[in-house]
């Protein structure tokens, strides 16, 4: 197992997450198996107690880990599926010392940081690390370790120290590090500036580690003599020095690490020369492909986010990317318009009236809308109203989680004339209980009372637009997190009413999908299928989404064409076979690019 670790200095928000990324993508395109670790030294125990309005959205995993949306960012990237334990935390680490320490384990020991949570380190990164990511049999070849923070913070001391003991115990040739760090131009002399690069580097070395490559963060390209510098002061070659200077967008950052040679500078640091084919010379044409597209959409699809507005755009990270991700598929360039769901409240028209009228501007300007999940009461009633506003308008509408708890919330009310018909997590006494809590475990212990992770949903519907969209899959498997739904009692009265449950769980009493089948796209899901979106395999019902708000739902869903007097296939002769030829599903017998996202029903997006 080979290591690189991933350090960031001078300031955080340098974009550690996306150039640890880029390199796992650089790499996996060399034919290398790649894993991640991400650690974050603080004490929460994982991810699910934070405010994602303070620290970013929840991220969340397959097997319901809560974890931080770094994860999101290695998932997407690499294409992998993670697990809780990818995510080191301090808490974890201590709450796993101190249960050895009860059971007795360091059988009568003073128990310390260092060697026993350093140890603890240790040992978690060497056991995870072995945990293949990608599907396949077997140790990964590289994991790549993410130390969250910045160099210097006190609460990432111990993961330094465990990790300077990890390069020793991993030994030369095994473990490569790559820091992070800032260049900044002083507008007035308009000079690219090393010196605060140069005190990081002086740091970390202070702490007993030594890196092998710098990642230098800049707007502009580094000047020659600037990397010069860097070479002579930090003691690392100029061609470890890499430069990520701005990009029009993140899926270039891969491409300016090989265009840099950062793979070819890592592998060598890790032993890992080319010989033979393997590993290869990255080629990344869909990564090419994706970054240049995308630059160049000009026909626009406008969404409206109703949510809670904290200007902290990490708050709802996997929806935006997956709705870039859905956007970029159709050929739309994404215009995303915040309406903060308070602000579309009557009582909004009378204490903030022009925020009132700014909120149903955007919204009524907007080409579809999306309510994402969310948790207390506070704007409700606006998302009720936002909901509504796109029943009644034949508006595309897709709502997650909160969003279609909120949009069986309106039908109850406005379709089903139940005035008082509410979630009991907003109102416990309410007299139309149409969302109620249903936790799968204990009703009592508020604790651990979450559906977390991937359930299965089960299409009863096969007409309906969210089967299509999945490629007329029986069944599909997303990501949870809630603890409230439909109330099933009441189901019968809701389709009288027209309200279709298209998706279910196995025991038909989840409801997972609505859809109103007379709408343009109207989709609610339990789930959060944005966990699952990735560049190149963008989420259906987000798919759904943007192709209904660009008047491309209709051609997207078509059934594709049927060949008539398809070509004979020529027969075999005297028991000769003709080489195997696997086909794909828009009937090629050519491998498809990642860029291209295939639909069961024969459709195909260039993405
Ligand atoms: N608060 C709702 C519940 O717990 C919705 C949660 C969400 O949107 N993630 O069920």
């Amino acid at each position: 197992m080979k290591y690189v670790l991933v350090t960031g200095g001078v300031v955080s928000g340098l974009g550690k997450g996306v150039t640890a990324s880029g390199i796992g993508v650089v790499l996996k395109a060399c034919g290398l198996r790649v894993t991640t670790i991400k650690i974050d030294p603080y004490l929460n125990t994982d991810a699910g107690t934070m405010s994602p309005f303070e620290h970013g959205e929840v991220f969340v995993l397959d097997d319901g880990g809560e974890v931080d949306l770094d994860l999101g960012n290695y998932e997407r990237f690499l294409d992998i599926k993670l697990t809780r334990d990818n995510n080191i935390t301090t808490g974890k680490i201590y709450q796993s010392v101190i249960n050895k320490e009860r059971k007795g384990d360091y059988l009568g020991k003073t128990i310390q940081i260092v060697p026993h949570i350093t140890d603890e380190i240790q040992d978690w990164i060497e056991r995870v690390a072995m945990n293949p990511v990608d599907g396949k049999e077997g140790p990964p070849d590289v994991c790549i370790i993410e130390l969250g923070g910045t160099i210097g913070d006190i609460e990432s001391m111990p993961f330094i120290e465990a990790l300077g003991q990890f390069s020793y115990r991993v030994g030369p040739g095994n473990f490569c590090l790559v820091h992070v760090s800032l260049v900044p131009v002083l507008n007035v002399v308009g000079e690219q500036k090393t010196k605060p690069t140069q005190h990081s580097v002086r740091g970390l070395r202070g702490l007993g580690l030594v890196p092998n490559i710098l990642a230098c963060r800049s707007t502009e390209p580094l000047e020659e003599n600037v990397k010069a510098k860097l070479s002579q002061f930090c003691h690392v070659p100029i061609s470890n020095i890499i430069n990520l200077h701005d990009v029009s967008n993140i899926w270039h950052i891969p491409l300016l690490l090989r265009d840099q040679r950062a793979h070819e500078a890592i592998l060598k640091v890790l032993d890992l020369q080319f010989v033979g084919k393997v590993p290869r010379q990255p080629k990344l044409v869909e990564w090419t492909e994706r970054a240049s597209k995308f630059d160049k959409l000009k026909a626009t699809v406008k969404i409206a986010m109703v949510g809670k507005y904290t200007g902290l755009s990490d708050s709802y990270l996997s929806v935006l990317k997956a709705l870039l991700h859905a956007s970029v598929a159709m050929g739309r360039k994404l215009v995303v318009e915040w309406v903060p769901s308070c602000d579309l409240e009557a009582c909004a028209a009378k204490e903030t009236p022009e925020a009132h009228k700014k909120a149903w501007k955007l919204l009524k300007g907007a080409d579809g809308i999306l309510v994402p999940g969310g948790f207390g009461d506070r704007g409700v009633q606006g998302k009720i109203l936002a909901a509504k506003y796109a029943r009644e308008n034949n508006v595309p509408y897709l709502g997650i989680c909160l969003g279609m708890q909120i949009a069986v919330i309106d039908f109850a009310r406005s379709v089903m004339k139940l005035p008082g018909a509410n979630s009991t997590e907003f109102d416990p006494d309410t007299t139309s209980p149409c969302v109620i809590f249903m936790p799968e475990g204990s009703k009592t212990h508020m604790g651990a009372t979450m559906r977390l992770g991937s359930r299965r949903t089960y299409f009863n519907v096969t007409t309906c637009k969210s089967a299509k969209l999945y490629g007329n899959a029986r069944f599909v498997d997303e990501r949870h997190r809630h603890r409230y739904e439909v109330n099933p009692e009441m189901v019968p009265e809701f389709e009288k009413a027209g309200l279709s449950f298209v998706g279910k769980d196995e025991s038909g009493t989840r409801m997972e999908i609505i859809e109103l089948p007379n709408h343009k796209f109207f989709v609610g899901a339990q789930f959060h299928p944005e966990f699952k979106s990735r560049p190149g395999k963008p989420s259906p019902l987000f798919v759904g989404l943007i192709a209904a708000s660009s008047g491309q739902l209709e051609t997207l869903l078509q059934p594709s064409p049927i060949i008539v007097n398809p070509k004979p296939v020529p027969k075999p002769i005297n028991g000769t076979v003709g080489p195997k030829k696997t086909m794909y599903p828009n009937g090629h017998a050519k491998k498809p690019l990642d860029s291209l996202v295939y639909f069961a029903n024969g459709n195909v997006i260039h993405t």
